[in-house]
This record gives structure tokens, C-alpha cells and sequence, in this order.
């Protein structure tokens, strides 16, 4: 895809882009440049990420309608756990464990500014970003590769979904993911969030870079999160994902929410059964 040779060797997010959010640039005819060469990046990088079939790549997919997210299971045989899978992702948080993140080794997050580039890949608008940030979660280290946004949130809470949601996606070796999410709440505008939307390029315009970009301005002040495992909120479902949600939400403003709806008005995959996985909370 672009994003590898725009900056190379700096750029990661080949297979993990493919995972999570499928053909790029809206699954038209016009995008099988692109979808071939990021299928080609898959294939180079499918055995660091533990060989996951991307044979559903170039599948059509959506959120609503004959190809929405009700029907995903069956628009491929790749993408089959999206039906028959029981830790399925998003899910509505509600009845989590409180404990302390002592007891399982907690959340460390080791982001820094590193260049980053916009891209617009037909499901949702994502920021792929250079090596160098990272997180250890429970003793593990994920680096990330890209961040993206929903509206509304995936994730609720007690029934309650949130205006957007960010989600922050880290690779591991052998496939694993980590995923932190953050809730967006109408409110201030965010700074962050403004830049971004101003590189934005067309669908079928080429990854716009954006200089350095530091993603923890995206966190919020406070440190807890609900803890669980879970899947990829897009086909192909795969159930490989750590999940960390931020019980705090950042603000942007009804402005930058609806900037954002006019591109993509609804992106969210309904909360999925819990088929009895626990929720931890850790403060
Ligand atoms: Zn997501």
C-alpha cells in the first residue's frame, strides 16, 4: 500500500489495516491498485503477524444493508467467527471486576511524536503512524501501527454508547493485537483532532502526511480502564484483541463530530454477547 512506500520502513500497518477495516477506499472498482498492494503487503508480512488469511480482503463489507454488519459471518468463509465466534468485539461494558492493575501487571504507555500520515480507506478515517510508540500490557509489548475512529462509539457503557470512539492499535508477534479505545464526548474542540481533520485526503487521494503527531494528546487524564478479551470489530472478526477501554473520555466539539459524520455517518458494529467473559476494571 502507500503507506509503505511514502516513508520506507517506517510504516507497519500493512496487514493490521487489512485486518481491521478490510478492502480500502470503499470496496469500488476503482481501488484494486490499492487492494493489491496491500493484499502483496499482507503476503510479505503475513508470517510476522501469524499468517491470518486475507483471503476476504477484497470482499465488499458495510455497516447496514445486504453486506451490513448482521451478515458479515456469511460474505466469506474468512470471515465466518464474525457468526460463529464467542469473544466478539465490541461489547457493552457494564458489571466489570474491580481490581488493581498490580495484579496482572497493569498498563504502561510508551508513545512519543513520531511522523504520521491521514488516510481515508472507505470505512473509516485512520493514522497510520511511524515505529516507536509503544504500550506493555500486563507484562507484554505491543507496538503501535495506526489509530482510527467510529461513530457512534463501538463500546458502550451501561447501555450507553458515547459520540465517537478512538481506537488505538497495537501488534504483538504471532498475530496478537492490543487495542486501546478512548470515548469522545461532544465539548471543547480538541487541537489534535482539528489538524487531522484538515489532512484528510480524498478517497482516492494517497495517504496526506502530517509531521510529527504525538497520540497520548488524544488520552485522557485518567488512567482507568475496563480490561477484556475480545475480536477485530471488522471483518474478519479475527478473535486475536486485547481490549483496553478508557473509562474517561476526551472532549472534541459537536463540530468536529459532525465533520467527521459527514464522511462516515455511522461506522459501529453493535456490542456482541459476553458468552460469559469478564470485565476487569483496573484504577
Ligand atoms: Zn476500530
Amino acid at each position: 500500500m502507500q503507506a509503505a512506500t511514502r516513508i520506507p520502513g517506517t510504516f507497519v500497518g500493512g496487514l493490521v489495516l487489512l485486518l481491521l477495516v478490510g478492502a480500502p477506499q470503499g470496496c469500488g472498482p476503482e481501488a484494486e491498485d490499492q487492494t493489491e498492494a496491500v493484499g502483496q503487503m499482507a503476503a510479505e508480512q503475513g508470517e510476522e503477524l501469524g499468517g491470518e488469511d486475507a483471503g476476504g480482503a477484497e470482499v465488499h463489507w458495510g455497516y447496514e444493508g445486504e453486506a451490513g454488519s448482521d451478515r458479515w459471518g456469511g460474505l466469506d468463509p474468512s470471515f465466518a467467527v464474525c457468526d460463529a465466534g464467542l469473544e466478539q468485539s465490541p461489547v457493552d461494558l457494564t458489571g466489570a471486576i474491580p481490581g488493581d492493575a498490580a495484579e496482572d501487571g497493569g498498563l504502561d504507555i510508551q508513545w512519543r511524536a513520531t511522523e504520521a500520515e491521514v488516510v481515508d480507506n472507505g470505512h473509516t478515517i485512520q493514522i497510520n503512524t511511524a515505529e516507536g510508540s509503544s504500550i506493555v500490557l500486563e507484562g507484554r509489548e505491543f507496538a503501535l501501527v495506526q489509530f482510527h475512529f467510529h461513530l457512534p462509539s463501538e463500546h458502550t457503557v451501561d447501555g450507553t454508547a458515547s459520540a465517537m470512539e478512538v481506537h488505538f492499535v497495537h501488534a504483538a508477534g504471532e498475530g496478537d493485537l492490543a487495542v486501546i479505545g478512548v470515548f469522545m464526548e461532544a465539548g471543547d474542540a480538541d487541537p489534535t483532532i482539528r489538524g487531522l481533520w484538515e489532512a484528510i485526503p480524498g478517497p482516492e487521494d494517497s495517504p496526506a502526511a502530517v509531521g510529527a503527531l504525538d497520540p497520548g494528546t488524544l488520552l485522557p487524564e485518567g488512567r482507568g480502564y475496563f480490561r477484556y478479551q475480545g475480536s477485530l470489530t471488522t471483518p474478519p472478526c479475527s478473535e486475536v484483541v486485547s481490549w483496553v477501554v478508557m473509562t474517561e473520555s476526551i472532549s472534541v466539539s459537536q463540530a468536529q463530530i459532525d465533520a467527521f459524520a459527514a464522511l462516515y455517518p455511522m461506522n459501529a458494529r453493535p456490542v456482541q454477547p459476553l458468552n460469559g467473559r469478564e470485565i476487569r476494571l483496573r484504577t
